[in-house]
């Protein structure tokens, strides 16, 4: 089972991963059961579901990391490159991570995947989004999540809330950068509504946890 956290920058993915997989490793996760071939117990204590790993993008192996260093650390990045650069992270990481540990039946839980790469790469820097698809699957030999939980909220209410002037151009470059990631992850979930589910990252902390929960339960009866 494979899921991943989606969203623009400052939606709360950071503080909600814990959170998540605090719910997936303990007793109320509504994977408790799931053939793992593991027994799903630990001796003496709850029942517990698959083992879950947690792990993030860019930057989820050594190789990874090295990248990530390299494309957010320097000064100007070519768009075509840094498609390429995120995409050879991500092929990396499904080969020596993520795949290892759902073949061994556990549940991996990402900090961004694929959809990413088509919202930001695709739509924020304006590449082809089937372009920018088709490489990231390629990337992946295919491999896609089960489950995407979407943190949704207006880039604006966030330059709000970060109380960022919206006034002078690299910061209105900022947003409409931004809003156009927003717009390529809603089109996505609009598209494919069974993998997708929308949260609005505008509530309370506690409530975007209560509402990620429902959504896996949700998600799992289905
Ligand atoms: O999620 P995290 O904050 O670790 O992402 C690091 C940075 O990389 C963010 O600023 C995000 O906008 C950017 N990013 C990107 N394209 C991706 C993944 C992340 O531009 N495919
Ligand atoms: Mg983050």
């Amino acid at each position: 089972l494979f899921i991943s956290l989606e969203g623009g920058d400052g939606g709360g993915k950071t503080t909600q991963m814990p959170r998540v997989h605090e719910f997936l490793s303990g007793p109320e996760s509504p994977f408790v059961g799931f053939s793992s071939g593991a027994d799903g117990s630990r001796p003496g204590g709850a029942p517990t579901g698959p083992p879950v790993l947690r792990t993030k993008e860019p930057g989820g192996s050594a190789l990874g990391a090295e990248l990530r260093s390299l494309i957010l650390h320097s000064d100007h990045v070519a768009d075509r490159a840094e498609a390429l650069m995120y995409a050879a992270d991500r092929a990396h990481h499904v080969e020596t991570v993520i795949r290892p540990h759902l073949d061994a039946g556990g549940i991996v839980l990402t900090d961004r995947y694929l959809d990413s790469s088509v919202a930001y790469q695709g739509a924020g820097r304006t590449l082809p989004v089937e372009d920018v698809e088709s490489l990231s699957m390629w990337a992946v030999g295919g491999l896609m999540p089960n489950l995407t939980l979407l943190l949704d909220i207006a880039p604006q209410k966030l330059a709000e809330r970060r109380d960022v002037g919206t006034h002078d151009r690299l910061e209105r470059e900022a947003l409409d950068f931004h809003e156009r990631v927003r717009s390529a992850y809603l089109e996505r979930a609009a598209k494919e509504p069974d993998r997708w589910a929308v949260i609005d990252a505008g509530a309370g902390i506690d409530e975007v946890t209560e509402q990620l929960r429902d959504a896996i339960t949700g998600w799992a009866r289905t």
